[in-house]
């Protein structure tokens, strides 16, 4: 059975972790936030990690052991948190509860998967990534991440937890479009029917697109921005709005991506254009569901409460892991509360708990990989 860590230097990395600040969009903070994680990363686990520069943007991958990558453990280390913050939110660790930007999104999950990884007996086969853009959507590191689970058998992703500290096992894809709508110009006085009003045409495309939600499948399709016109007295030339559109499934996600891009003009002379797409792709139950029951049967082993689970709206890098068809578990960085939110905290009694049954997982894994199965459905090629 693995060692369960020593809670004192656990925090100590977490703190040290925190007190570097580092906002996705501070190329230079994140770099120096990497020199960080890489340091306490290294102590922890005896082994430098690769420094993955990409688009300026500083990832880490520690590859443990020489056989190739069967398990990976997912992470990023930027905040949404600009420079400053500490001076307003320091990192303090008083009555059970851990705080400071960052800390529960997520830099106690990269001190815990540090702990969990450096207890094995054996961690042959095992690439810890942490990225340095999750916030922004992974611009740089999506193609790191994809390869990454392609060659994994699962995929474990040390996102807070929801509340209660359940594990996510379902996270909503995303995808974003911008219909954009041509008419004609004219005098709304003098000529307005020589006009195709994109403003009507507008209205019509609004109404088709929203149509396209099925409450019942979790499928929401929300127009939100619009613009449309020049003057109060001129028949509008051009017009568009963006859509948000959230699923529980591929299927959806490629339901609503076709009626989306089928849009015809419904006033004569006018046009229509899709720009947009899918943005990512859903994470399925589907994806997790063989990883939950393992990790419920760990905790057993390992005298714990079983592990809740929940969906969540909110993406991650485990759309991507998930979306690539790798089985992929999510939330099981720490227990707390209040990413992104001024009252962000960790709960520190938790953090052995989930840190052994992560390492159990990983090791786990390790020893029986067979038992996750491929996915069938779902996966993106
Ligand atoms: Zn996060």
């Amino acid at each position: 059975m693995e060692p369960y860590p020593n809670l004192a230097d656990l925090l100590l990395d977490a703190r040290e972790l925190v007190e570097c600040e580092s906002p996705s969009a501070d190329l230079a903070a994140v770099a120096r936030s990497a020199d960080v994680v890489a340091r306490v990363g290294t102590r922890r686990l005896g082994v430098e990690p690769e420094r993955i520069v990409l688009e300026g943007r500083t990832h880490l991958r520690w590859r443990l052991g020489g056989s190739p990558s069967r398990v990976l453990v997912l992470g990023h280390h930027d905040t949404v948190w600009p420079l400053g913050t500490l001076a307003t939110h320091p990192c303090t660790i008083e009555g059970g509860v851990l705080r400071g930007p960052g800390c529960f999104d997520m830099k106690a999950g990269l001190a815990m998967a540090f702990h969990a990884v450096a207890g094995l007996d054996a961690r042959d086969g095992v690439t810890i990534l942490v990225t340095g853009d999750e916030e922004l959507g992974s611009p740089s590191s999506r193609a790191l991440v994809e390869d990454e689970a392609r060659a994994s058998h699962a995929a474990l992703v040390l996102e807070a937890s929801a509340d209660g500290g359940a594990l996510k096992t379902e996270r909503k894809g995303v995808s974003l479009y911008d219909v954009r709508l041509t008419g004609r110009a004219a005098h709304a006085g003098l000529e307005p029917e020589r006009g195709v009003n994109a403003t009507l045409e507008l209205a019509h495309q609004v109404l088709l697109v929203a149509a396209l939600a099925d409450p019942a499948a979790g499928t929401t399709v929300t127009p939100t921005l619009a613009h449309s016109g020049t003057t109060t007295n001129t028949v509008p030339a051009l017009g568009s709005f963006a859509v948000d559109v959230r699923v529980r499934s591929v299927a959806e996600q490629d339901r609503v991506d076709a009626g989306i891009r089928a849009l015809r003009s419904v006033l004569p002379g006018a046009d229509v254009e899709v720009l947009g797409g899918p943005n990512r792709p859903p994470l399925e139950a589907v994806a997790s569901a063989a990883l939950l029951q393992r990790a419920v049967r760990l905790a057993e082993r390992l005298g714990l409460p079983p592990p809740t689970s929940t969906a969540v709206g909110g993406a991650s890098d485990g759309n991507f892991t998930a979306g690539v068809g790798t089985p992929t578990l999510d939330g099981l960085g720490a227990a707390g509360g209040g990413a992104h939110a001024d009252h962000e905290h960790v709960l520190v009694e938790e953090l052995l708990d989930r840190t052994a049954l992560l390492g159990a997982l990983v090791a786990d894994l390790l020893a029986h990989p067979t038992n996750v199965p491929e996915l069938t459905g779902g996966a993106r090629p």
